[in-house]
């Protein structure tokens, strides 16, 4: 048996029982309005005897029962009544619900309502008057509501739409799909929460103010947008929909919110296709099946020059002016072209695409007049260039060209098209053939990349050879994975045959055709900035000897096909990756890598020689030549520059000269600090003149009849502030490697003979003043009237004055040697031949040039006096001078012995130390006289 919970459902005070009766009937008849099934019982505390009306058997469920079985069941169920009421005070109203299983087994429900009940006139309760009423049928109502509670509470919580319900804006319940809605997992996240945590600021308002407007249960809003924050704060559009409930009891808002972002996107795509039609540039048309026009895009108004409002309603084939026939179009692929009409009747290119759609058409007509007429102006172009185009698919095979490119490649188009691109022999610079995956328009589809400027040689069928300069690139550079490639080549055949000649030019000896010093300096650098992974490197400088003997005294064409024979035989001497080149003059380079070892060097310099000293005949004479040779080896690292490595294979090859030629040097530190010295002593000698460190000495020369000193030669003197005496031994050839000898040969004789001019007039002497002159002053035009403008400032006779010249000087340039010397000889001047015997001269050659002197060398006079050959040659010399009528000088006599053999082979005059020491003009003079007190 089941009870519901005792109430007290009210106080009764105001409640009398009837008169005459146990019970207060007022209560009965309240009782027994209540139901048609209320029966009334009653019950005495006093002896808890239970009386009931006739009928309640059935509302207990034992209907026609006996009455001790009814009085039992009745009294088993107000027994909570009975029990619980005793004590209460009178007119109280006590309710109770029971259930009781019927003896069939149904389960039935019994109200019991009772009030506690006075007796007569006393005081406290003396017992229940109840009303027992069946409520099965209610019960069973109530139960079905719980099952229509659960199933809706099933529905809000399955529903896809997002439900939930906030009570005094305090979320109270959520569904699951609100849950996701909002991106919780369980309800705990969300509910107890305010709702504004879910709402955007600037919807939270507009929420509260469509609720506020809900007054009655069940009211509610219209759906409406709302933008929600989830609880990872990301917003959300729903459309929700509020409405007034009660929520256990108290008023509540359920919203329903559903997801609107598919609809949005529906709406937007609706909304951008719209747009689409009327921004694209290609007309749109729609049309019926008929093919009636019902749209008409402002693409279509502009292609065709008809208005939307024109053209709606009509034929589309009347508006193209052409026949539209979308089934065909469809049928072959759904698209095609075709020639339609604008309005003022001109002619337009078209791509027509079709479609179907609802019944009807759509039809997309790009209108590719301008690019279609583009690209006929396009190849009109291509085809007049004179540039070949031609155009690689992506199978790598020849798909198109222009005129140029037959003409250039000499085959016919027919030949071409369809040829791989395999199939074209192409080669390199170096002679290399191009192997098939370098060609440039494979190499350009691999990559991607263009291919500039490349210079190539192809072989056309003729045999010819024509060089290309060539550039190949994708053709379309969007897509360039496989793309077709285009390749345009220019013949540069002419151009290159040209520029290859210029470029030999610039840099070839035109006489030998030998790299020039430009091609030598270019490869030295080359070889040098190599250095780290290539081999050493080797310069050998070459220089004739004696080449100037042939060029002065055989002419220069001789001189020329010597330098030929000799380029030849250096080219034929050394490897083929080697270089040889011409300086200029009879200077030669050799330029060659690998060799790493000096004895290599040696050999090859060895090699060179031996070829150029073979004899070689030139218009039918045969002529010796040999070779002073300086080399340089530049090891890996070397920093020198190429100019660096010329000039010390150049250092070293003045060492093999000045070694005595016809040999060969290696250079080392040393020789260069020995140049760079020379190089200062001649920057020394510049400033020496100006600061008074040149000065004269002067050695006697004796008349051997007399004894009588007859002249004195002036021999020039440097002190040199650092050095000290400098013999002009050494600083005289470095002089004349510059003009710098003529500098020094005016000052020698305007200082001697203004010398002289007062030691003659100071002791009143005949003496002669001899003047050394260098080869090189016989080439200063200025010589002849420097000497004259001495001799006339001075005063000296020109008769007193004796130039000596080497007789090397005066083999040097015979003839214009002569005319100087003839031109000094008009002066009045004497002129002597210095140093004779050391040359070659003959004194049949001497006679020409009309001397007066002739001086014998010191090293003929060293020897006179233990060698007889030396005295037999002095013999000679001093015979055939005599026979000439040439004044013969010893020079160099040192001591008594010399100098009475000299007497007596009836030399004429001599000098020496033994006859007296070079010094000042004070020395051999005496002091000059104080002006103004001459005697
Ligand atoms: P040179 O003309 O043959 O001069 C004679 C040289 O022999 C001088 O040397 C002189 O000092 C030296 N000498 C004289 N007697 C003897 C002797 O008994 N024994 C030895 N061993 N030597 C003797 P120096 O002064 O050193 O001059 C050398 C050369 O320099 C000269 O040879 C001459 O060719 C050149 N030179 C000197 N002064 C001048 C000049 O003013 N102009 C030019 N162009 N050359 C000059
Ligand atoms: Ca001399
Ligand atoms: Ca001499």
């Amino acid at each position: 048996m089941e009870a519901d919970a005792l109430v007290m459902t009210g106080t009764g005070e105001t409640g009398v029982p009837a008169a005459g009766t146990k019970l207060g009937y007022e209560l009965i008849a309240d009782l027994a309005l209540t139901a048609d099934s209320a029966f009334i019982w009653s019950f005495d505390f006093a002896d808890d005897t239970l009386t009931w009306m006739p009928g309640l058997d059935g509302v207990v469920g034992l209907a026609g029962a006996p009455e001790a079985t009814v009085h039992a069941r009745l009294a088993e169920l107000i027994a909570p009544l009975t029990a619980g009421t005793r004590k209460a005070p009178p007119w109280r109203d006590f309710e109770l619900e029971q259930s009781f299983e019927t003896d069939d087994g149904e389960s039935r429900w019994i109200r019991l309502r009772a009030r506690t009940v006075v007796e007569g006139d006393g005081e406290g309760t003396a017992g229940l008057l109840g009303v027992a009423t069946d409520v099965t049928d209610r019960h069973e109502n109530r139960q079905a509501l719980a099952d229509l509670t659960d199933r809706y509470r099933l529905l809000v919580e399955l529903s896809p739409d997002a439900i939930c319900v906030h009570e005094g804006e305090v979320i109270t319940y959520v569904n699951h799909a609100a849950l996701a809605f909002l991106g919780a997992r369980t309800p705990a996240e969300v509910v107890g929460k305010p709702i504004n945590d879910f709402l955007t600021a600037d919807s939270l308002p507009a929420v509260l103010t469509r609720l506020a407007s809900l007054t009655r249960t069940g009211d509610s809003t219209g759906p409406a947008e709302t933008t929600i924050k989830r609880l990872d704060g990301s917003l959300f559009t729903v459309e929700a929909v509020g409405l007034l409930t009660t929520w256990e009891g108290r008023p509540a808002f359920q919203v329903v919110m559903r997801d609107v972002t598919a609809k949005k996107a529906a709406a937007d795509a609706l909304r951008y296709q719209a747009a689409l039609v009327c921004h694209v540039s290609d007309a749109i048309i729609a049309t019926t099946g008929e093919g009636v026009v019902t749209s008409w895009n402002p693409a279509a108004e502009l292609v065709y020059g008809w208005t939307s409002a024109q053209a709606v309603g009509k034929l589309a084939t009347e508006l193209v002016g052409a026949p539209l026939d979308p089934e065909t179009v469809l049928r072959e692929g759904g698209v095609s072209q075709a020639t339609h009409r604008r309005n003022d009747g001109s002619t337009l290119l078209i791509r027509v695409s079709a479609a179907e759609m609802n019944g009807g058409y759509v039809l997309l007509c790009a209108d590719e007049t301008a690019w279609r007429r583009a690209e006929q102006h396009y190849s009109t172009v291509v085809a007049a260039l004179d540039e070949g185009v031609i155009v690689m698919g992506p199978s790598g095979h020849i798909e198109s060209g222009n005129p140029a490119a037959f003409r250039i490649l000499g085959s016919p188009r027919e030949d071409l098209i369809g040829l791989p691109c395999v199939a074209l022999e192409l080669y390199d610079e170096a002679g290399r053939r191009i192997p098939p995956d370098e060609l440039p328009s494979v190499v350009t589809r691999r990559t991607g990349h263009t291919q500039n400027g490349l210079v190539v040689r192809i072989r056309r069928p003729d045999g010819r050879d024509v060089w290309l300069s060539l550039t190949s690139r994708v053709l379309s550079p969007d897509n360039p994975a496989g793309a077709s490639v285009v390749t345009s080549f220019t013949d540069i055949t002419e151009r290159r045959a040209i520029g290859a000649r210029l470029a030999h030019e610039a840099t070839h000896d035109p006489l030998t055709d030998l790299a020039n010093r430009t091609l030598v300096l270019n490869r030295l650098g080359e070889a040098l900035s190599g250095h780290a992974r290539g081999p050493a490197t080797t310069v050998l400088f070459i220089d004739l000897d004696k080449f100037k003997v042939i060029n002065d005294s055989l002419g220069h064409s001789v001189g020329d096909k010597v330098l030929r024979i000799a380029g030849e035989r250096l080219r034929r001497g050394v490897g083929k990756t080697d270089l040889v080149g011409r300086l200029g003059g009879d200077e030669f380079v050799v330029v060659t890598t690998g060799i790493t070892e000096a004895q290599q060097a040696r050999a090859l310099a060895e090699h060179l020689r031996d070829a150029l000293t073979e004899p070689m005949t030139v218009i039918g004479r045969q002529l010796h030549i040999d070779a002073s040779i300086g080399i340089v080896m530049a090891e890996a690292g070397d920093r020198r520059a190429p100019e660096d490595l010329l000039r010390d294979a150049d250092v070293a090859m003045y060492q093999a000269k000045t070694l005595g030629r016809a040999r060969f040097e290696f250079f080392d530190v040393e020789l260069r600090e020995q140049m760079q010295r020379r190089l200062r002593l001649e920057q020394d000698l510049r400033d020496a003149l100006q600061n008074g460190q040149l000065w004269t000495a002067y050695q006697p020369v004796v008349d051997l009849e007399t004894g009588e000193m007859v002249a004195v030669e002036a021999l020039l003197r440097w002190t040199h502030p650092v050095h000290g005496a400098i013999s002009p031994v050494e600083f005289i050839p470095l002089a004349e490697e510059s003009d710098l000898i003529n500098v020094i040969g005016k000052h020698v004789l305007r200082t001697t003979t203004r010398e002289l001019a007062k030691r003659r007039a100071q002791h009143g002497l005949d003496l002669n003043l001899k003047v050394n002159l260098s080869a090189r002053q016989l080439d200063d035009p200025q010589l002849v009237p420097m000497v004259r403008d001495a001799l006339a400032t001075t005063g000296l006779p020109p008769g007193a004055l004796c130039l000596e010249v080497t007789e090397s000087a005066l083999m040097r340039d015979q003839a214009a040697a002569a005319e100087v010397l003839a031109a000094l000889r008009n002066l009045g001047v004497l002129l002597a031949i210095d140093d004779f015997g050391t040359g070659y001269s003959s004194l049949a050659q001497l006679q020409r040039l009309t001397l007066d002197t002739l001086k014998i060398d010191r090293s003929f006079i060293t020897g006179i006096a233990e060698s007889r050959d030396a005295e037999a040659i002095v013999t000679s010399i001093i015979a055939m001078a005599h026979a000439v009528d040439l004044i013969v000088v010893a020079e160099g006599v040192e001591d008594e012995d010399q100098l009475a053999i000299l007497r007596a082979l009836g030399c004429d005059q001599a000098q020496g130390f033994h006859l007296g020491r070079p010094v000042t003009a004070e020395q051999l003079f005496g002091p000059l006289p104080v002006p103004g007190k001459e005697s």
